[in-house]
């Protein structure tokens, strides 16, 4: 991504077959698709670097054999649920798994692996990690070490290092297995350095293919010359003014030479637009497995006055099957105002009904992107395809910085993805939700050609909800539940709702009624609902215990509680058909703000209660004013009264091989949960926190401990 196009990138390392001998392979472990792009983008920069890579995804094992790959690998491998290998990985770590394998099965394979995860989430990077560890096991050889990149916190901090890195320690693998003729090599200690001090910048490593990253660095002789800019240096004036409080926060000013950012590899699609009919099309097709169904009933769950507006919605599935503790994706469209905008911004408003075709350029080895639809509307391709919304990456500004008129903006671009302007650029873009609209908004003068958006506007993601029901209790239907998600104004963008939320709560407005009042569908009568594209995503082990003795301890705050809901809808009818049956306790640790505004399920929770299908409905509120006895240090969260109920969790994990689920937020509440049950184990145990640590790591691995939490 940082490297430039000039002589310094030419290859000139062998002298022998080349065409062969730079050939790599490109293996892609995806669940969403983050690890799919970065697969695609190592393989769209490698002909910049004089390498040929063919890609696939794992799980096409037909279209590639490690057991005789004598070309370098490398793996790009994101990680889904409690820290699992994505679906399209799993066949592959199946078959690697296999025990019958020998200890040097892949003692030819030279490979690098780039692990994707989330601090957020426990087991961070475990996809990735446990295909290393078994490559490894099975004699496979590193031959640039593993890159572990976080969420978190951005995933091009790890990133953008890594392959930067890559194509040196690829050049040194090709020329070893020239000149060694293949011997044995095991190549990761000459690399693995290179990689961290390109990570961490604290070091050059010494290539005449690397692009030297530190002449982006503020150098002291450039300080001491003077040269580093002032905010009065930029002019305001051509910018709008939702840009200027974000310019006056710039900090670091730069230097010239900073902003020295190199070209990104030249844009390789060419988009045509056709004038011919593209009618009909509205809505993506079912080839993913999508199904149309209708919306049947929307109920807001939280008063006005909430903090937070709840709402529930119920689906007609006739035909497809789940189990409470499963998800299903919604597929949602970019907002036509957006779109419209976005189109008048890149002045292709008229042409906004042409049939877009998309081509590589000559020369390129690049792919392109699976998500474009040939011959799709470019109203369609917006709308449906590219999530616009997203912030764009630092690959994307600087090549906006391309097509950028006014010097006063092209600066602040270069300076946003420079590497000194790291700090601005995530509290500015990534931080700020800013995307590309919101860009162009900001540098008017920026006009980038469609390619640059069909390259750099990642697929546009389904969002993902849990089953708030059981099909016990509502046969043929599902049931969601989700919060408005709310973006204020910033100095950067004006007030929005989140893509999906906002969506939907538009979406089912004509059939949205409060809760406890008669359904508006029911009084529109023949009104056709509104439809959704839906689509199961089964959950591994988010179930309840396969034996319904074995007790359960639930915590879900806000909407968290809706996997909950399905789980107990489901004891409830199995109680009522096996009476003879024993159940295990049930403990549900539920929390809100204020009991009368945002107590999402109250009714049917007081029922569980009422009629034994929940043992114990734990509930604190997080805003109410003490009553009247006014208890001060009163539980405001789950965790407070986990606390409280400590001896009898803890019984319930320890002694009666019981389970735990927590469902919610993963940036807070999921950590805080887990440090409480550390305690509570600690306590119970009388361990020390490492232990207790193992202890928490055993129920996991027992899927005793399940987690479905969301950031
Ligand atoms: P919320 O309304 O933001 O919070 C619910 C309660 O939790 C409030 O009383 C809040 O208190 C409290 N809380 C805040 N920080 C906490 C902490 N560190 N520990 C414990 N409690 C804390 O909840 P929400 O917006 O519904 O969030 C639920 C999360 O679950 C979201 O991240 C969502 O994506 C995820 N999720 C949703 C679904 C779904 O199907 N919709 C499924 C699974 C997970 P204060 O605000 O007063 O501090």
């Amino acid at each position: 991504r940082i490297s430039g196009r000039d002589g310094a990138n030419q290859i000139d390392f062998y002298s022998m077959p080349c065409e062969v001998a730079a050939r790599f392979l490109i293996l892609y472990g995806s669940q969403r698709g983050q690890a799919q792009s970065i697969a695609e983008e190592i393989c769209q920069q490698a002909a910049e670097h004089g390498f040929t890579a063919d890609i696939n995804c794992l799980s096409n094992q037909h279209k590639y054999n490690l057991d005789s790959e004598i070309r370098p690998v490398v793996f790009v491998i994101s990680t889904t649920g409690d820290g699992d290998p994505p679906d399209t990985a799993q066949k592959f770590v199946r078959k690697i798994k296999n025990k019958s394998l020998p200890h040097n099965h892949f003692s030819h394979l030279h490979y690098a692996l780039l692990a994707l995860g989330d601090t957020n989430y426990a087991n961070f990077c475990n996809g990735g990690k446990t295909i290393d560890s078994r490559l490894q096991q099975l004699g496979a050889k590193h031959f640039y070490a593993t890159g572990h990149a976080d969420d978190g916190t951005g995933l091009e901090v790890v990133v953008d290092p890594w392959i930067e890195g890559l194509w040196d320690a690829l050049k040194k693998t090709f020329s070893s297995m020239a000149t060694s003729d293949q011997q044995d090599t095991d190549l990761s200690d000459c690399t693995q350095d290179d990689f961290h001090k390109n990570a961490s910048g604290q070091e050059k490593y010494k290539s005449d293919l690397e692009v030297d990253l530190h002449l982006l660095k503020l150098s002291e002789t450039d300080s001491q010359k003077g040269k580093a800019i002032t905010s009065d240096s930029i002019d305001v004036e051509t910018l709008s003014t939702v840009l200027v409080a974000s310019l006056k926060q710039s900090v670091p000013l730069l230097s010239e030479s900073a902003l020295n950012v190199p070209a990104l590899p030249a844009s390789y699609l060419e988009v045509r637009l056709e004038q011919v009919s593209t009618e009909g099309e509205t809505v993506p097709s079912d080839k993913d497995g999508y199904h149309e169904v209708s919306i049947s009933k929307a109920v807001q769950l939280t008063q006005d006055d909430a903090v937070k507006t709840a709402i529930s919605l119920e689906l007609d599935i006739s035909n497809l099957a789940y189990q409470p503790g499963d998800a299903f994706d919604i597929l949602c469209p970019n907002r036509a105002s957006e779109v419209e905008e976005l189109l008048l911004r890149l002045d292709l408003q008229t042409q906004k009904n042409c049939a877009v075709q998309v081509n590589l350029l000559k020369n390129s080895t690049a792919k392109i992107p699976l998500h474009i639809p040939q011959n799709g509307s470019l109203q369609f391709i917006l709308t449906w395809c590219l999530e616009i919304r997203s912030a764009p990456k630092k690959a994307f500004v600087r090549a906006l910085a391309d097509f950028t008129q006014n010097s006063s903006e092209k600066r602040r671009l270069l300076e946003l993805c420079s590497k000194e302007g790291s700090a601005d650029y995530n509290s500015f873009v990534r931080d700020a939700n800013v995307c590309l609209l919101d860009l162009l908004r900001a540098f008017p003068s920026c006009l980038p050609p469609l390619s640059l958006l069909f390259e750099h506007l990642p697929k546009l993601q389904p969002r993902a909800y849990s089953a708030a029901s059981s099909s016990l209790q509502h046969p043929g239907k599902v049931h969601f539940v989700f919060n408005v998600v709310e973006f204020p104004a910033r100095p950067e963008h004006p007030a929005r709702t989140g893509l999906c939320t906002g969506w939907l709560a538009d979406h089912v407005s004509s059939i949205l009624r409060p809760l406890g009042t008669v359904l508006a569908s029911e009084r529109l009568g023949t009104s056709a609902p509104p439809k959704v594209h839906v689509r199961p995503r089964p959950s591994g082990t988010f179930h309840l215990p396969a034996d319904p003795s074995v007790p359960v301890v639930m915590v879900g705050p806000g909407t968290g509680v809706a996997p909950f809901i399905g789980f107990l809808q489901q004891r409830e009818k199995e109680r009522e058909a096996n009476q003879e049956a024993t159940f295990g306790e049930t403990w549900l640790f539920f929390g809100c703000r204020h009991k009368d505004k945002d107590f999402l399920f109250r009714e049917e929770l007081e029922r569980f209660a009422h009629n034994g299908t929940l043992s114990h409905l734990i509930v604190c509120f997080s805003r109410d004013e003490p009553d009247a006895a006014g208890t001060v240090n009163r539980p405001t969260y789950v965790q407070h009264n986990l606390s409280l109920h400590a001896k009898n969790v803890a019984s319930i994990l320890l002694k009666d091989k019981g389970s735990l689920y927590v469902c919610g937020d993963a940036k807070n509440m999921a950590k805080d949960v887990n440090d409480t049950l550390l305690e509570i184990i600690g306590n119970e145990l009388q361990i020390d926190k490492l232990d207790a640590m193992k202890t928490v790591a055993g129920l996991r691995e027992e899927k005793r401990y399940l987690q479905d939490i969301w950031s």
